[in-house]
């Protein structure tokens, strides 16, 4: 069969749909990554002999128009489209404007796993059957018709969803087809242009499963491949597509200590030469691991830090990190020339105004070259999702707003207009200092002031 495989238009903001375990992510034009996704299904499809073709319409910034077009040209027997949660009613209605002239099989993608929403796709898409799974491997018969799991899909008006599949051996993935991508397109803000990204490990067991959406998606076992599954993608990465910079989108990259010291090992054994960022938490770091890792070509490092309140850190959003290693592992970090990115949230049951005033104090400490800063989203399915209903604090369920960026719920202790501010004022802070000269300094000063005051009120 011929397949055709299509990223959906980012219409109305553009959109990391891998970021967030999955679920999409309001990143900006500054974070633009390849569909790995369509990638692995598009390399098992050609490994089982069907044709595969990916569009890539949302980093190429495709109208819905414009991809319509393309699709047609294509002349498929099934399309799988992407659909994402901040973008999900106008993937949803791109699905179903492709319905009104594709004759053939439409399948929907996505990483959303709640039922209710999954119906919700179906039912506005006009998809026959939408893929929430690791389907990768069975993808020819997902398309066949012979596999249901890892699937939803209407049976006689009736919602069916099917149950989930995973893929356990990960040395069983094909290579992704880089080649049917256009590979110049994607950047990554901290690494630059023409960065690739790689997947070395799924899942995520780590109790911050409690709000986080990787383990929603990916689930709690983690799962890995080895060092040398992982070489061979770097070295088709590098001699067959020419790329240079890699981001490890794995949830916590260095899990296995022993076995990120092996990759690290084999790329600097084979002499390639890379630049590339990960992703982990400070307890799974040491320094001979950072030393390793930069000798490897390792530019950076996301760290999930979450909270500058050490009560907030160590009880709610990162059980088993404590500031002192935070210092420590950033000490390092610097030392060694690897550069830290931490990912701060604000909006956790437990915070106050005055805890978040905590963040932007530890942020001001310990420097980090880059920060990012979310406001929590209650991920419908996970543990925190149920209790901020249960509690009342969440306001929409318009999915649109479901990005990280704005506000969808409040707490006992925040207004939704609180987090907000919070976040804009802790990045605008943060630039502040980032940014050299006296005027940029003195107004970090002021903004901090302002955001102190805030925090006693
Ligand atoms: S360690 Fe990171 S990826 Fe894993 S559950 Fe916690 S926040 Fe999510």
């Amino acid at each position: 069969m011929r397949v055709l495989l299509v990223n959906s238009p980012s219409v109305e903001h553009p959109m990391a749909r891998d970021m967030a375990g999955g679920l999409g992510f309001d990143g900006g034009s500054a974070v633009v990554l390849p569909p790995l996704d369509l990638a692995y299904m598009a390399a098992a499809l050609l490994g089982k002999g069907h044709q595969a073709e990916i569009i890539d319409a949302g980093a190429a910034g495709y109208t819905r128009e414009e991809a319509h077009k393309l699709i047609r040209a294509q002349r498929a027997d099934v399309l799988i489209a992407t659909v994402s949660l901040p973008v999900i009613y106008n993937d949803c209605a791109f699905l179903k404007e492709i319905g009104d002239y594709f004759k053939g099989k439409i399948i929907a993608k996505t990483a959303i796993t709640y039922p209710s929403i999954l119906e919700e796709i179906l039912k506005k898409s006009s998809a026959n059957l939408c893929i929430y799974g690791e389907c990768e491997l069975v993808i020819d018969k997902v398309i066949s018709g012979e596999e249901k799991r890892g699937t939803v899909f209407m049976d006689g008006g009736v919602f069916r969803m099917d149950e989930n599949i995973i893929v356990e051996d990960m040395d069983s993935l094909p290579l992704p087809a880089r080649r049917l991508l256009d590979n110049s397109m994607y950047r990554y803000v901290l690494l630059g242009d023409n960065t690739t990204v790689m997947q070395t490990s799924r899942g995520c067991p780590f109790p911050c499963a409690y709000y986080c959406a990787y383990p929603l998606v990916q689930g709690r076992k983690w799962r890995r491949r080895s060092p040398e599954h992982v070489l061979r993608e770097i070295e088709d990465i590098v001699h067959n597509h020419k790329i240079s910079r890699i981001l490890f989108r794995d949830a916590t990259f260095t899990m296995d200590k022993d076995r990120a010291h092996a990759i690290c090992d084999l790329i600097i054994s084979k002499k390639i030469r890379i630049n590339w960022w990960c992703e982990t938490r400070v307890d799974c770091l040491d320094e001979e691991l950072m030393r390793k890792m930069r000798l490897a070509g390792c530019e950076g490092i996301n760290i999930g830090v979450e909270s500058g309140d050490t009560e907030v850190m160590e009880t709610q959003a990162k059980i088993g990190m404590t500031f002192d290693k935070l210092k420590f592992i950033r000490e390092k970090g610097r030392a060694l020339g690897l550069k830290m990115h931490f990912l701060l949230m604000v909006g956790l049951p437990k915070e106050t105004k005055e805890s978040i005033y905590k963040t932007y104090r530890l942020v001001a400490k310990l420097r980090p070259e880059t920060i990012g800063v979310t406001i929590l989203t209650p991920y419908p399915g996970t543990p925190f999702y149920f209790e901020a209903k249960e509690k009342g604090w969440i306001e929409t369920e318009n999915w649109s707003e479901f990005g990280g960026h704005r506000p969808v719920m409040h707490t006992d202790a925040l207004s939704s207009k609180d987090l907000y501010y919070a976040q804009k004022m802790l990045s605008r802070i943060f630039y502040c200092l980032s940014v050299s000269g006296y005027f940029s300094w003195f107004k970090a000063k002021i903004l901090g002031l302002c955001f102190k005051m805030w925090a006693s009120r």
